[in-house]
């Protein structure tokens, strides 16, 4: 991208008011679909919950309906009565009458048939069967017409037959228009209809022969397996998903707005964040103007000769009724809004401004300054400096940069800028090192010459520093890796010798001195004090 298209774009993420509707647009966009998605599920759960209940009732009435059918065809078949005669008429219509699901019921042999339910189409004149057992044979949906006391199933034993009528099954469970009562054979290969229209088969390609769900969700149907145990057919429910949308559109006439609510909420709550961090900022754009933000500068010494080698350049904001404002809150709001590029100038600046002379004259002495994530993504930072040193006759290698882990985010932007300060002569080290992320593979590939073990793995080496925790470690893995190693926040003299017996040449920390102002830092230096005692006061 343009350097400039991208700093309108970052003006714009500035501005309260554009941030705010961000917000909004983007909860709206997240809790609408959340939210549906909710919904959404909540219908599909209640769809397979019904499925399952009308399921079952199927099932439990067809084993009804099995069950008397076949009892009542075993009643005919062990009775002596043969041919059509009055007697089988009684016979017949005494068994349909004793079993409530036998509708019809009718005798055939080769040359006649006679039925309880005399008429013209008789069960004689349907088809071969179905499925033919060793005992019955079973026709499955011998009409499809919706006569309510036409046969729907039917039984043969014999020289009898049995059939129930449709009214039978539909009045356990109302079909759904569309939907489908299914015997399927064949392992799966033919499907037909018991109840409702023909379907396309099979719904699902391949189509399971078994299965461990009950229910098939396809986009448009639902596919109801009820659990036989008969292996030679399966029963299938399959019903059309048309609900879906009457029901999401009612589910949608709340979640709209109430999405939206809460969107404009957010918004609303984003907008005030946004100016509150704006004041801050415009507070510390002031800060810099009023000339209310002091560099210090913290010694740093070698931890066998306790001589002071250099100095880390420390920001503190003083208020004008006195109050500090710790680095730690202003550097990262600073990050955000961009203004660290020009603190970070400022502390370039002023740093040689004061202590140009006494580098100068200490051509051994460095100074160590931090820099923000940004500083390292663009090679700005090298130019600032190279004017600045310029101006003040001072070398590279006396001006050192500490880099946090946090801010090589983008490894290889940063590699590149690393290189080339390291180029023109700069020291570049690793601040707060094992705090971060930085894994050994990263740091193999990385321009740097020096890790600064975080503060928080020095407290771990404790007052007597008898337990030594992960210091050592990073020590000895910095060494296999040739860099050099600075022990930050040191703070007993039982931590400064065990770093040094480790094999750490130099160290800060308020065991030596706290950060100083820059005459403080400058008597220190000319008068070539040793500090192993005496530990010199923190910010005058
Ligand atoms: P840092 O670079 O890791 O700085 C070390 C911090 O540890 C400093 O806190 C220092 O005062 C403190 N410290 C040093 N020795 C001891 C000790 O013995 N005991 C204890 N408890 N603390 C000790 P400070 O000055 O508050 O700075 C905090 C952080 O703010 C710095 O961490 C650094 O990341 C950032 N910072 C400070 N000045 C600048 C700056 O000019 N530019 C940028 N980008 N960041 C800065
Ligand atoms: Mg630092
Ligand atoms: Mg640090």
């Amino acid at each position: 991208m343009m350097p400039a298209a991208r700093e309108t774009l970052h003006s714009w993420f500035h501005r309260p008011w554009f941030l705010a509707m961000m917000a909004a647009v983007l909860s709206a966009t997240l809790l609408l679909l959340g939210s549906m998605g909710l919904a959404l599920h909540q219908v599909q759960q209640r769809e397979s919950e019904q499925m399952n209940a009308q399921g079952e009732r199927f099932l439990e009435r067809l084993e009804q309906l099995f069950g008397q059918l076949r009892e009542g065809l075993d009643e005919l078949e062990a009775q002596p009565v043969r041919g059509c005669n009055v007697d089988m008429i009684a016979t017949l219509q005494q068994v349909s009458f004793s079993y409530r699901f036998v509708y019809e019921a009718t005798y055939i042999d080769s040359n006649q048939s006679c039925s309880n339910r005399p008429r013209q189409d008789n069960l004689s004149s349907v088809g071969p069967p179905d499925i033919k057992g060793p005992t019955y044979s079973y026709w499955l949906n011998t009409s499809t017409e919706p006569n309510e006391n036409r046969a729907v199933l039917m039984l043969g034993r014999g020289n009898f037959r049995v059939a129930t009528s449709r009214g039978h099954l539909t009045d356990m469970v109302d079909l759904t228009p569309g939907s489908s009562l299914l015997v399927v054979l064949d392992h799966g290969a033919r499907a037909i209809p018991v109840l409702g229209a023909t379907q396309p088969w099979p719904p699902i390609e391949p189509w399971p022969p078994v299965s461990r769900d009950a229910l098939l969700v396809t986009q448009h149907q639902l596919i109801y397996r009820m659990p036989t145990n008969n292996p030679e057919y399966q029963l299938v429910l399959m019903t059309p998903r048309a609900s879906l949308q009457v029901e999401m559109t009612t589910a949608w006439r709340w979640l709209l707005p109430i999405s939206l609510l809460l969107a404009i909420f957010i918004g609303w709550l984003v907008l005030q964040l946004a100016r509150q961090r704006q004041s801050l900022g415009g507070e510390l754009q002031g800060a810099l103007r009023r000339n209310e933000l002091q560099v210090l500068y913290q010694p740093i010494f070698d931890l066998n000769s306790r001589q002071c080698v250099g100095a880390e350049a420390l920001l503190r904001w003083r208020r004008p009724d006195g109050t500090l404002t710790s680095p730690d809150l202003f550097i990262p709001m600073a990050e955000n809004t961009g203004q660290i590029r020009q603190i970070t100038d400022f502390v370039l600046q002023r740093l040689l401004e004061q202590l140009g002379q006494l580098l100068r004259a200490n051509p051994h002495l460095y100074i160590s300054v931090n820099l923000a994530a940004c500083d390292v993504m663009v090679p700005r930072i090298g130019q600032v400096m190279a004017r600045l040193l310029d101006l003040h006759r001072v070398a590279a290698r006396q001006i050192a940069f500490e880099v946090t882990e946090r801010g090589l985010i983008d490894v290889d932007v940063a590699r590149d800028n690393l290189q080339a300060l390291r180029s023109a002569g700069h020291q570049v080290l690793i601040d707060d090192f094992g705090t971060g992320y930085c894994s050994l593979a990263y740091l193999q590939t990385l321009p740097v010459d020096c890790l600064k073990i975080d503060k928080a793995f020095i407290d771990a080496l404790g007052h007597d520093a008898a337990s030594s925790g992960v210091a050592p470690h990073i020590i000895r893995m910095a060494h296999a890796l040739q860099l050099k190693v600075i022990a930050e926040g040191i703070e007993y003299e039982a931590q400064a010798s065990l770093l040094s017996s480790e094999g750490v040449n130099y160290g800060q920390g308020w065991l030596f001195a706290h950060a100083l102002s820059a005459v403080q830092f400058i008597e220190l230096i000319t008068r070539g004090r040793r500090v192993a005692t005496r530990r010199l006061d923190d910010e005058a």
